[in-house]
């Protein structure tokens, strides 16, 4: 069956990341149970990066669909454009204003992830213009950050194997170290939290306050390789912001509603943003809806000015996708996803503690809450990375996947980032097979 389904898929769809090699032999997912995908041969898989990083609740889950149902019913789609609104997307901004940082409190929807990063992008640029601060357009972001693939968004992106087949970049984006606690080496003798958070500064006075708009970084770096920062970063890089006039953007795409034991990932740090993007979880995927949430700073100044904010998506306050949103915060709150993901998330992080202490070949071992990493190296005495061509992280992954566990690696990185409601069984049985796959590729 899977067959005929590949051959069919070939002939018609480019898929996202596309190559002819991974097009060959596609699973072919049909299902979805609690934690599991099931593919079209009926094998089941521990769905260890909860789809995209998106379905914290869980596939099959009836409120969800029950209440696009309802609302589809009621009214499919209307224009949120200036001067039109729908009940649901006021629920939704309000709910939101009520959990997300308290100087949050409006908010833009977009249909997914890389429209966020635009809309915070056009959204800083048309605040410092309107502030008289034409010249602030700059956007400053970390290598390893992930602000998705549209091209402004690309360009904020620092993952250069990205942005080969499609330079040349926006103008303007400029990318400093990030803060890796593994493998970061600022100036010696310093904190390196600090350096790394220092490194934003060197880089505004590089380019010019005047000309530097914002900076935009994931609380836990997600697709560059779960990187989670040292504790005293995030403080630095809100006084670094402060002291230069530039917007500090979190981008909560994959670290929004209780991702790693935090409803918001800055939450650890104490300190907040001046735009907050989400997406992914908000609607545990089943629907693309996603975001930003504005400063009352900026908020009021938007407010304030005399010509229209001309930035706009179709589908901005979705009303189904408004409905599905705030069922879906509703499961998040009655189900205690916060305290799920920061319990079963300790536990996770213990658990591959424990199993990989003495591995010959782990080098790093990371996480927050319901995001983990396991960094595999050549040598862990001097962190030595494996040749790429040995291609370690794409064998052990192939190898999880035999045995029923399918996640995502970063290079030699393996993702843990399931479902919320995965039980505390299933991380152990996933922990174990991430051993024993790692062992069988490394020939242990
Ligand atoms: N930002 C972050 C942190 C992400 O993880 C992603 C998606 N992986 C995006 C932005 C882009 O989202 P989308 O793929 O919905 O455009």
């Amino acid at each position: 069956m899977s067959d005929q389904f590949a051959d069919r898929d070939r002939r018609h769809l480019l898929h996202p990341l596309h190559s002819a090699a991974s097009a060959a032999d596609p699973h072919v997912w049909v299902r979805g149970e609690g934690a599991y995908l099931i593919d079209s041969e009926g094998k089941r898989f521990l769905d260890g990066a909860s789809g995209l990083w998106n379905v914290i609740a869980g596939h099959g889950r009836t409120e969800l669909l029950e209440a696009a149902r309802i609302q589809g019913e009621q009214l499919a789609f209307a224009s949120s454009f200036s001067g039109n609104t729908n009940p649901r997307s006021i629920e939704l901004a309000e709910k939101l204003a009520a959990i997300c940082y308290s100087n949050i409190n409006k908010f833009f929807f977009t249909a997914g992830g890389g429209e966020a990063t635009e809309s915070s992008i056009k959204t800083a640029r048309y605040y410092w213009k309107l502030k008289g601060q034409p010249t602030k357009t700059k956007c400053i972001s970390l290598v390893w950050g992930y602000h998705g693939l549209t091209l402004a968004a690309m360009s904020a992106t620092g993952i250069e194997s990205y942005w080969n087949a499609f330079e040349p970049r926006v103008p303007g984006f400029i990318h400093i170290p990030s803060h890796y606690p593994y493998r970061y080496e600022g100036p010696s003798g310093d904190d390196p939290g600090l350096a790394a958070a220092n490194e934003l500064e060197a880089a505004i006075l590089q380019e010019g306050p005047d000309n530097v708009a914002m900076f935009i970084v994931e609380p836990v770096t997600g697709a560059g390789g779960i990187i989670v920062p040292p504790d005293n970063y995030f403080q630095r890089i809100r006084e670094i912001c402060d002291k230069y006039d530039v917007l500090f953007v979190a981008d909560e795409i994959i670290t929004g509603f209780g991702r790693t034991g935090k409803m918001f990932g800055l939450e650890h740090w104490g300190v907040v943003p001046d735009i907050v993007q989400f997406a992914k979880a908000i609607t545990s995927g089943y629907f693309p809806l996603g975001g930003i949430g504005v400063s009352d700073e900026i908020a009021s100044t938007i407010e304030a000015a005399e010509g229209p904010y001309l930035h706009a998506y179709t589908y901005n306050g979705h009303p189904i996708g408004c409905a599905v949103a705030l069922a879906n915060i509703k499961i998040i709150e009655e189900e205690g996803f916060v305290e799920q993901a920061a319990e079963k998330g300790s536990h996770l992080l213990a658990t591959l503690n424990k199993v990989f202490a003495k591995h010959p070949y782990v080098g790093n071992i990371r996480g927050k809450g319901m995001m983990c990493g396991v960094e595999f190296v050549e040598d862990p005495t001097t962190k030595e990375p494996f040749p790429t061509e040995k291609q370690i992280g794409n064998r052990i992954h192939a190898a999880t996947q035999q045995r029923g566990l399918f996640t995502r690696v970063r290079g030699d990185t393996f993702c843990l980032a399931p479902p919320i409601i995965t039980s505390f069984e299933e991380l152990d049985w996933a922990v174990d097979t991430l051993r024993q796959s790692a062992n069988e590729v490394l020939g242990l």
